[in-house]
């Protein structure tokens, strides 16, 4: 497998047109994703680069490109929109990215049935959109819904808003399309889904699905405050004995509320277009439930509350409303870091309360987190579950970055000791899938990928691969304990601190905010620049990675990119999708003026 010939890229020109990209710079941004590893183990990644990309419009060129790929032997790494921070995306042989853009309608809803047939690329937003123009809606979405697929969920496996009462995603498929890598298309439901669902594309590529989904209705939201970890446990479990039907139940921490109080508003045309809502810096469960169960669910949440054994309080309307309307927000801390070290686990309610306290004496660094409450888990009693995503404020750029990033193995192991399991496989923790998927189903997957991908060609190194970082993850792991104290020692100061010079001629705040964007994509689909042409390069996030690698100085200045900087239409939509709330148009018209009257550059024809 390797580079390819002009022969190669020929074919790719004929059957895709002007689908298909070798830009260099494209080929750049469609090789990565929302993670960022520390430097000193980034090199055990090699340097994952696509050798072109496509956007195949229907299942028939899929099977041609498949076919294809597997007589050239060419790896194909299926793109969603790589929201996801595994290294799933990351083409690490090279090859064909196929990214999902042009695959991304509602096919089919069937109301009476409660199903909706969907096609990979389509965000769940868009998706969403559609079905309740039917009156009906998704039954569970994740918190990436303004940027995520549906073929990329069910590849990735999760759980997200709605799961309380929905479960994980999985249990909410009904059946998926799938090329396989012998270029053969095949249908799978039931227990068939196993070898899909999780398998992030090495065994077969998805172009079709059908979920459940549910009637639209109200949602009445309240949000309750709880001080301490192991009441906050207490109080979960008392609202699942009462066996409520609330859709959908989340928590944050503490010191996600604060950091929250302290990051910037969301600006448009100069001014800030949201109200500032001052959390408590305490433990907020935000709990959805149908207009029609409110009443009833209101009064046995009261009666759970008010036990003795927890100090909980409801909190007011405008804190719930708050906390809803800013569900998809969770990436808004990243702005004062300007990076975040992820850490992603499942544990049981039942070990709740001490990995939250146990995370809180082990790690000196402040971690924000996220939990997400699931009534019935995916464990042999069906134990309800949480899914917990922490993240560490810290900086890329420092040295420090290395000694931080461990301590998401510490909290992985703290949810392990406590039932838990780290939450995805992707390439980074290929080496652990026995543990997260199960011994048994990883072992047939592996079988199935054998008879099914005989070339190997589908997004070779993942899932159950044997990647070099992987195993050196595993080691990390095993001197946990050794490194913890390096990674508490780093001294964090969080908030927004901008160079005090221009980096390589970028503006102080505009390099600031290319690290503290955190690629989720939100911006991506609205923006008119990238509607109009279709690459990543004519996105916000696409121009905010590019930023990154010209300060680093891995990028320079040509034609095309002075070029994609200066065509912005202005219409800010992306400042009002930004997760981040960055600033993003008024950065490129800094750029512009910087480009145009200090540098004498200008696009080519001028406009
Ligand atoms: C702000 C934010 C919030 C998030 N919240 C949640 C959450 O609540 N719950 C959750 O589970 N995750 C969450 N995530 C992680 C991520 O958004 C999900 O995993 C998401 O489903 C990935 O979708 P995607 O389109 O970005 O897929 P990608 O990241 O592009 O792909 C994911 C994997 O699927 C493979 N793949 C993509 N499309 C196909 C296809 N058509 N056929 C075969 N394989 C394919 C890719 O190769 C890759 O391995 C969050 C991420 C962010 C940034
Ligand atoms: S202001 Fe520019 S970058 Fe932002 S959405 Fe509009 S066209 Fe895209
Ligand atoms: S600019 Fe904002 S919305 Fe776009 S990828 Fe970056 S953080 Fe996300």
């Amino acid at each position: 497998m390797g580079h390819l010939s002009a022969e190669q890229i020929h074919w790719l020109e004929t059957t895709f047109g002007d689908r298909m990209t070798t830009r260099r710079v494209e080929r750049k941004l469609y090789s990565h994703d929302v993670g960022e590893m520390p430097l000193l183990i980034k090199p055990l990644i090699g340097t994952p680069m696509a050798d072109a990309i496509v956007q195949p419009e229907s299942e028939a060129e899929i099977v041609a490109l498949v076919k294809w790929a597997a007589a050239n032997h060419i790896p194909l790494t299926p793109r969603g929109k790589a929201t996801s921070g595994y290294g799933g995306v990351l083409p690490v042989k090279g090859g064909v990215v196929i990214d999902f853009f042009r695959m991304a309608k509602v096919l089919h809803v069937d109301v009476a049935a409660q199903t909706a047939t969907l096609q990979p690329g389509i965000v769940w937003e868009n998706a969403d959109r559609e079905l309740k123009k039917h009156g009906m809606t998704l039954r569970t979405y994740p918190s990436s819904y303004p940027s995520a697929t549906a073929g990329g969920w069910l590849a990735q496996g999760g759980a997200g808003y709605g799961a309380f009462e929905a479960g994980w995603f999985r249990d909410n498929v009904i059946s998926a399309r799938v090329v396989l890598g012998n270029g053969e298309v095949g249908m799978f439901d039931g227990e068939g889904l196993d070898m899909i669902y999780e398998a992030e594309g090495i065994t077969g590529i998805i172009t079709e699905m059908t979920i459940k989904i549910m009637p639209e209705v109200p949602l009445d939201i309240l949000s309750i405050g709880c001080p301490d970890a192991h009441e906050l446990q207490h109080l979960l479990e008392g609202f699942m004995e009462c066996n409520l039907p609330i859709w959908s139940m989340h928590f944050i921490n503490p010191r996600m509320a604060a950091l929250k109080n302290q990051a910037p508003p969301m600006m448009h045309q100069g001014h800030p277009v949201e109200k500032h809502i001052e959390l408590p810096e305490t433990y907020i469960t935000t709990i959805a439930v149908r207009q029609t169960d409110s009443e009833m669910v209101r009064a046995k949440l009261a009666e759970r509350m008010n036990t003795g054994k927890c100090k909980a309080t409801l909190l007011s309307d405008e804190i719930a409303q708050h906390e809803w309307a800013n569900r998809f927000r969770i990436m808004t801390v990243k702005r004062l870091g300007p990076s975040l070290v992820p850490a992603e686990v499942v544990v049981p309610l039942s070990g709740l309360g001490a990995m939250l306290s146990d995370v809180e004496t082990k790690i000196a660094q402040p971690v924000v987190k996220e939990g997400v409450l699931i009534r019935q888990g995916r464990n042999p009693k069906g134990e309800p579950e949480v899914v917990i995503l922490g993240f560490i404020p810290a900086d890329q750029r420092k040295l420090s970055y290395n000694f931080v990033f461990p301590l998401s193995l510490t909290i992985a192991r703290i949810a392990e000791k406590y039932g838990g399991r780290p939450y995805a496989t992707g390439l980074y923790y290929s080496k652990m899938a026995p543990k997260i998927l199960g011994a048994e189903r990883a072992r047939v997957m592996k079988e199935f990928k054998a008879k099914a991908d005989p070339a190997g060609i589908l997004n070779p190194g993942k899932v159950i691969g044997n990647a070099l970082i992987s195993n050196a993850l595993i080691a990390a792991n095993a001197f946990e304990p050794l490194l913890r104290p390096f990674g508490n020692a780093v001294s964090t100061d969080v908030g927004e601190k901008f160079p005090d010079k221009p980096v390589r001629g970028i503006p102080a705040d505009v390099a600031w905010y290319a690290y503290a964007c955190s690629q989720c994509g939100y911006c991506v689909q609205e923006c008119d620049q990238y509607y109009g042409r279709g690459w990543e390069s004519q996105s916000p996030r696409g121009k905010w990675y590019w930023l990154r690698e010209f300060m680093e100085g891995r990028e320079k200045w040509d034609q095309f990119m002075v070029d994609t900087f200066l065509v912005c239409t202005t219409c800010e939509l992306c400042n009002l999708r930004c997760s981040a709330s960055l600033p993003i148009e008024s950065s490129w018209m800094k750029l512009r003026g910087k480009l145009i009257h200090e540098d004498g550059k200008m696009t080519f024809p001028p406009f």
